[in-house]
């Protein structure tokens, strides 16, 4: 027996934004499991910035995607056929092999996730990568301290929700998200718990920033001009999670840095970059503790849902348009 299913490809290198011509959906048969393999019906498949960065042939931290090749990432799904005892028909799975319908793998590449107290996508979103990375930033990174003032930037995304509600539990006295429209601002202050929150698009970062400072811990997932502005705006000994860039994933050429870059010496700050995967440690705390704080209430998620492959790549493209609120997903099954 075999299973006919389907897998999105990359059929060529995006040149600055992509376009749906850089993707192919493809027609694949795929044979039933062999010994300590299981076929997976993937349910939901995450989108996500970093894979802008994979699409170009580039040396990095994650290998880059191949051409003509199924793209891959965070997806959760059933086992519908298994030769893994463990791994039994039924089993919720978390695992890498998004981009595509079904995935056959080996039963050491997936995770069952208890999909009883809350969706199974939410090990894509909250209880995933994204949740992770800003527990990471804010504890580790450019940990926050009690009575800090906190800046997030891309705050109603993905990471950036999360990360205003860690701080804010870490004992932040004041949290500030900037994010990319009226209903996202309304979104922070009125149901996370943001005390301010501002449309970057209402005029330059630097000037709106100013009313709410001086920043103690800046969580950047953007770059740009939002990390001029708030170097501008740090306290001394200030201190910056550099997470992310988006605002330069399409870029053709090398963007230039922030033009304050004195500052950082001037205020003795400290910016760092970091990767959530060479903290895997520190999972087993976040998900305890994010586990406590989503049965009390104490932490909000919204997930934004594309149904379809077919709609899969729109899904990505619409990542970087603020086409999503809190977490990006492809509905499957
Ligand atoms: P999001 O859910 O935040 O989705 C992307 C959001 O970015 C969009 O919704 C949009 O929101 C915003 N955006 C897009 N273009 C721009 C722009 N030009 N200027 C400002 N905002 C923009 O994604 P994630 O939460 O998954 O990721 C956030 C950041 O964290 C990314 O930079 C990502 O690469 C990074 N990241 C880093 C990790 C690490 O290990 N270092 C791990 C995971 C993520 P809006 O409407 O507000 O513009």
């Amino acid at each position: 027996m075999t299973t006919t299913t389907r897998e999105i490809h990359l059929a060529s290198r995006p040149v600055g934004t992509p376009v749906a011509e850089n993707f192919r959906t493809v027609t694949v048969e795929l044979p039933d499991p062999g010994p300590g393999e299981v076929l997976v019906r993937n349910t939901v498949m995450s989108v996500d910035p970093y894979m802008r960065g994979r699409m170009n042939d580039v040396k990095s931290y994650v290998p880059p995607f191949q051409l003509d090749r199924p793209l891959d990432g965070g997806a959760v799904g059933e086992v519908v056929a298994s030769g893994d005892d463990s791994l039994p028909v039924g089993t919720v799975v978390l695992h890498q092999a998004g981009w595509r319908e079904h995935a056959l793998l080996p039963g050491s590449a997936v995770r069952p996730v208890d999909a009883t107290r809350v969706p199974a996508s939410a090990y894509l979103g909250v209880l995933g990568m994204p949740g992770l990375t800003a527990y990471v930033g804010l504890t580790r990174i450019a940990p926050v301290k009690e009575g800090d003032t906190v800046f997030i930037s891309g705050a109603a995304g993905a990471v950036g929700s999360i990360a205003g509600q860690v701080a804010r539990h870490l004992g932040a006295a004041k949290v500030v998200g900037s994010a990319g429209s009226p209903e996202k601002v309304r979104w922070l202050t009125e149901e996370l718990g943001f005390d301010a929150a501002f449309d970057y698009h209402d005029g330059p970062v630097a000037q709106q920033l100013k009313q709410h400072g001086p920043v103690d811990v800046y969580f950047d997932n953007v770059g740009g001009e939002h990390l001029e502005g708030a170097i501008l705006h740090m306290a001394d000994f200030g201190r910056v999670a550099l997470c992310g860039a988006i605002a330069q994933y399409d870029a053709e050429t090398p963007q230039p840095g922030p033009r304050n870059m004195m500052m950082i010496v001037s205020k003795r700050l400290t910016l760092r970059g970091f990767i959530v995967s060479d903290h895997a440690d520190a999972a087993k705390e976040f998900f305890t503790q994010a586990g406590a704080w989503l049965a009390d209430g104490q932490l909000a998620y919204r997930e934004t849902f594309v149904d379809g492959l077919d709609q899969a790549v729109d899904a990505f493209l619409g990542l970087g348009a603020g086409r999503n609120t809190g977490k990006m997903l492809v509905r499957l099954g």
